[in-house]
């Protein structure tokens, strides 16, 4: 392995991240009877030429383009994926290359992995988020009835390929969003990769290949420990209880918030209730909300909304037996999970990101 590249050769999953990935993955996808590679049209537009020049002699049979976007990551475009696959005769030991965001690889897993009982996939995420996080796990699946992930399975692809080589084209929204889970990681686990960005907009970030990697290498630490996720895969929902009411709020009132600034006000509102029910101190807690106002505008919340996204809290897949249950800080850099938090710090929190407060 040099510097620039991580590679785990593993069962279930192979891993190869960081620059350079498409061309080292060029011997591996030979193994495959034929193959069939799935895009959206952003991807098919932007990437598809980039993977194309890089691995020239990877013969395929055909390219399946879906719609793009997260209302597209329904049952209409499982079935024409599944449709374009019996076209192409694709059959057990033909492979399913997912080209792109996670939105793709939710989609594409879960069609690769009904479709005759399972083919083989290689995910190739074109994202941030995608390369950080959607990509690695085995979390596939469909939004159903206006339910996100309501319907899906656990399955591994065999290999994830991460080339930052995709993110050039990539729009600002998208890197915000997963520059939000990436800054997650530094906050739940990582306290040397927050301190490679603190301070900085993820714009002025010169090391995006090491940040990449030890991101990724982050999530597969933490699905190797509980994969389907019965204890500390629950780390990761940090910032994202809230953070989901507030997506889901703008969602339905018909001005959406980009998942990043959502996520991110929900991580400014967690930590404080992580700092008020253990000893974590208020500098920490500045130096978080500091970071994360750096890269993120504030939403514009009013304090009568506050009813509506405790509403949505309690509609969320992480409640059990009515109670609610955070992932919280202990302090920067360590998680705890299936935290019961008092609804009146729930409301507090969110008063406190309204205010602009200083901690105290
Ligand atoms: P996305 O897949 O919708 O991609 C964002 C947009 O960028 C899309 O319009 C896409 O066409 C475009 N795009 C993709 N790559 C591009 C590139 N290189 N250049 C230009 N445009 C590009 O969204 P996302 O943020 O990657 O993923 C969000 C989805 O991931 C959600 O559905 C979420 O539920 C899912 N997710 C899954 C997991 C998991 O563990 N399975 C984890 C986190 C998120």
């Amino acid at each position: 392995m040099n510097n620039s590249l991580f590679v785990l050769d593993a069962k279930p999953v192979s891993y190869v991240i960081g620059e350079g990935a498409l061309t080292y993955s060029e011997k591996d996808l030979d193994r495959y009877k034929q193959a069939v590679i799935l895009v959206d049209e952003n991807v098919e537009k932007h990437c598809l030429p980039v993977f194309r020049e890089k691995l020239p002699l990877f013969n395929f049979k055909g390219v399946i383009s879906i719609q793009s976007g997260e209302e597209k990551k329904n049952l209409e475009q499982t079935v024409h994926i599944w449709n374009e696959l019996t076209n192409m005769q694709v059959d057990r030991d033909s492979l399913l290359v997912i080209l792109g965001g996670g939105v793709v690889s939710d989609i594409g897993g879960f069609a690769a992995a009904t479709f005759k009982r399972g083919i083989k996939s290689i995910n190739f995420p074109t994202t941030l988020l995608g390369m950080v996080d959607a990509a690695i796990g085995g979390k596939t699946g469909i939004d159903f009835n206006n339910f996100k992930n309501q319907v899906g399975l656990f399955s591994n692809p065999d290999s994830v390929i991460v080339d930052p080589i995709f993110l050039s084209t990539l729009e600002d929204k998208h890197w915000q969003s997963g520059f939000a889970e990436v800054l997650k990681y530094g906050l739940i686990m990582d306290r040397e990769l927050w301190r490679m960005m603190h301070g900085k907009h993820y714009r002025e970030i010169d090391d995006w290949n090491k940040i990449i990697i030890k991101a990724a290498r982050n999530k597969m630490d933490i699905i190797r420990h509980d994969a389907h996720e019965k204890g500390i895969r629950k780390n990761l929902n940090f910032g994202h209880t809230i953070g989901h009411s507030i997506e889901s709020y703008y969602l339905k009132s018909g001005k959406p918030v980009t998942h990043g600034q959502a996520i991110a006000a929900g991580m400014i509102c967690e930590a404080w209730i992580s700092s008020k029910m253990y000893a974590f101190e208020c500098t920490q807690l500045e130096e978080i909300i500091e970071m994360i106002d750096i890269n993120f505008d504030r939403l514009d919340l009013d304090e009568s909304i506050i009813p509506n996204l405790i509403d949505l809290m309690r509609q969320d897949k992480k409640v059990r037996e009515g109670k609610l249950r955070f992932s919280l800080l202990r302090k920067l850099g360590k998680a705890v999970h299936d935290v019961e938090v008092d609804m009146k710090l729930v409301r507090e929190s969110m008063q406190f990101y309204i205010n602009r407060e200083k901690c105290k």
